[in-house]
């Protein structure tokens, strides 16, 4: 620990909270910049409504939700809508707090004139979203899963899945949401820091049993009821990555701000906690994205009215220290140089046999100092995944991963429990990656390095460079939509440090123009209509000005 910082570089920099704990220029750190905003409620919730507007059917995992204050008219007028058309529907809604985390906050209800449209909603904005009335039940309780995903790398982007996560139970057996059942928060919310004060709580040290249990012990408990537990696992790795898609654009932003091209800095990686729900029918739901999860393999037990101890948790440790195991083995600085070693001696640039071994052996050293506290936990704890449990979790699509470090150097650490994903299977999801697209165009405009929000000079060069202006839109039509745009979206009170075009507010002008351009169009082609014809316009400008250059 260096509360106070320290002078000598490091190779990972493990922050507690966020990028910004402290200056770094080198190394890898395990926190990107900005997604502690992105994964907030309501920015989550804006991001996966644009991919919504462009994929509706390929983002139906996700609640539909209003963000209030701000949309609260629309959420009445929607709702009344939806109820017109369907008499029977007979929604609940559930309304959470920005921000908030641990259930802080949360509250259920049936018709929208229920919001509590105090102050607080004014000072704390919110979102509000269908409730999920029908989820899966074991044990007739409601429960919600715990995945941990590794965000490797932003661009290229790279995920890893990890194998197991954890199933976080309710404490009262669960019914559908009626008026008189709304506020009972031990029968509606997962919460583990809410249903640990719940006299019904069961600390178990076994995984398949007790309030909290491994996620793969509900598979295999799913699969002996005959269900398909590969689809299950494969919609949950279909969620993970188009919502990291979801986030990337905005990233991208935030990155090149903190991190600019060309300049020192470190590169970064980030372990995700993601809370999905599955559905009575096995759908999964997503229901937040933690950018700090709890790595606690500890929980409190209650002593004496009042007096609490820690007391180690099997079922955390069982999935977390792997987690955290395996992230460390991915990002490993010495596995780049073992394997520039490796390619050397492969290809004779070494006397092979004394080189190798003294290379070996003292990668090993270094090593197995490094994993052994890790390894320590794993012998004192669990046992190691069982054949069966391993085989059902292998049966999804990511197959047996290639770890290609030299075999001694893992030998004896337990097969990797992070599983990647992307860009293993990029061809299928690559063409949702629209708004990428956009927010790569976006940077490139954005002039000064260090900013996040584009002057209305740079969304005139974007306008002029990509051709965009003409007869029918002139450059005083250009000045109206940049300031009309970007008004109401400085007004919504997000981020008022610097002025000028946030990447969402010319997101929502790229539609417009994409939209004028190409009328008949669905929405997601006429935005890759437009996103084609401007990257042919500056491809050729960058062509011109090269060979401007060269002359
Ligand atoms: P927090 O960050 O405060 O934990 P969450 O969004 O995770 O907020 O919600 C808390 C709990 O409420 C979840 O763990 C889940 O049990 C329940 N919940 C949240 N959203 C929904 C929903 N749309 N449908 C059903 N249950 C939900």
């Amino acid at each position: 620990q260096f509360p106070f910082g320290r002078r000598l570089p490091c190779d990972i920099y493990w922050h507690g909270v966020s990028f910004h704990d402290n200056d770094i220029f080198s190394g890898q750190v395990n926190k990107f910049p900005g997604m502690t905003e992105m994964v907030r409620k309501i920015t989550l919730s804006r991001a996966v409504r644009t991919m919504q507007d462009l994929f509706p059917v390929e983002y139906n995992f996700y609640p539909r939700s209003w963000i209030l204050p701000e949309e609260f008219p629309l959420f009445v007028a929607e709702v009344q809508m939806m109820k017109e058309s369907d008499p029977s529907w007979k929604p609940t809604f559930i309304v959470k707090p920005d921000g908030g985390c641990q259930g802080d906050g949360i509250y259920l209800i049936k018709d929208p004139s229920d919001i509590r449209l105090t102050g607080s909603l004014q000072s704390r904005p919110a979102v509000v979203q269908e409730y999920i009335c029908k989820p899966l039940l074991v044990d007739k309780l409601k429960f919600d899963i715990r995945l941990y995903v590794l965000l490797k790398s932003l661009e290229p982007l790279e995920i890893y899945i990890a194998k197991d996560g954890l199933s976080r139970f309710c404490t009262e057996p669960y019914q559908e949401p009626t008026l008189k059942n709304l506020h009972q928060v031990f029968m509606h919310l997962t919460n583990y820091s809410l249903n640990i004060h719940s006299g019904n709580f069961i600390h178990s040290d076994n995984v398949n049993t007790g309030s909290k249990r491994t996620f793969s012990s509900i598979l295999c408990r799913l699969s002996s009821r005959g269900a398909d537990v590969k689809k299950v696992w494969s919609d949950i790795i279909s969620l993970v990555i188009k919502t990291i898609i979801a986030l990337t654009p905005e990233l991208k932003v935030y990155y090149q701000s903190d991190i600019p091209a060309g300049k020192p800095g470190p590169t970064c990686f980030q372990i995700l906690g993601f809370d999905i729900l599955l559905m009575k029918n096995l759908k999964p739901m997503l229901l937040e994205v933690n950018a700090n999860p709890s790595m606690r393999i500890e929980h409190e037990q209650e002593l004496s009215p009042g007096v609490f101890e820690n007391v180690p948790s099997p079922v955390d440790e069982e999935v977390k220290v792997a987690v955290i195991r395996d992230t460390l083995r991915l990002v490993d600085p010495q596995k780049k140089k073992r394997k520039d070693v490796h390619h050397e001696i492969n290809h004779g640039l070494f006397p092979a046999r004394i080189h190798q071994k003294t290379t070996i052996e003292s990668c090993k050293n270094k090593v197995n100092v490094r994993y052994n506290y890790f390894m320590c936990y794993r012998c004192q704890t669990s046992e190691h995944v069982s054949e069966t449990k391993d085989e059902l979790l292998d049966a999804g699509p990511a197959d047996r991963l290639e770890y290609d470090t030299s075999k001694n150097t893992e030998a004896g650490l337990p097969s990797l429990c992070l599983k990647q994903v992307f860009p293993k299977y990029a061809k299928q999801f690559n063409y949702l990656r629209l708004v990428d697209r956009v927010a790569a165009l976006f940077i490139r405009f954005l002039g000064v390095k260090g900013t996040t929000k584009l002057g209305p000079t740079g969304f005139r060069t974007f306008i002029r460079n990509c051709k965009l202006s003409n007869s029918n839109f002139s450059m005083a039509s250009v000045d109206i939509l940049y300031i009309d745009i970007t008004r109401r979206w400085n007004s919504m009170g997000i981020d008022h440090k610097e002025s000028g075009m946030c990447l969402q507010a010319f997101v929502e002008a790229f539609f417009c123009l994409a939209q004028k351009k190409y009328k008949s169009l669905p929405l997601h082609e006429q935005v890759a209509s437009l996103i084609d014809f401007c990257e042919s316009h500056l491809a050729a400008l960058d062509e011109k000005r090269l060979a401007c250059g060269r002359g």
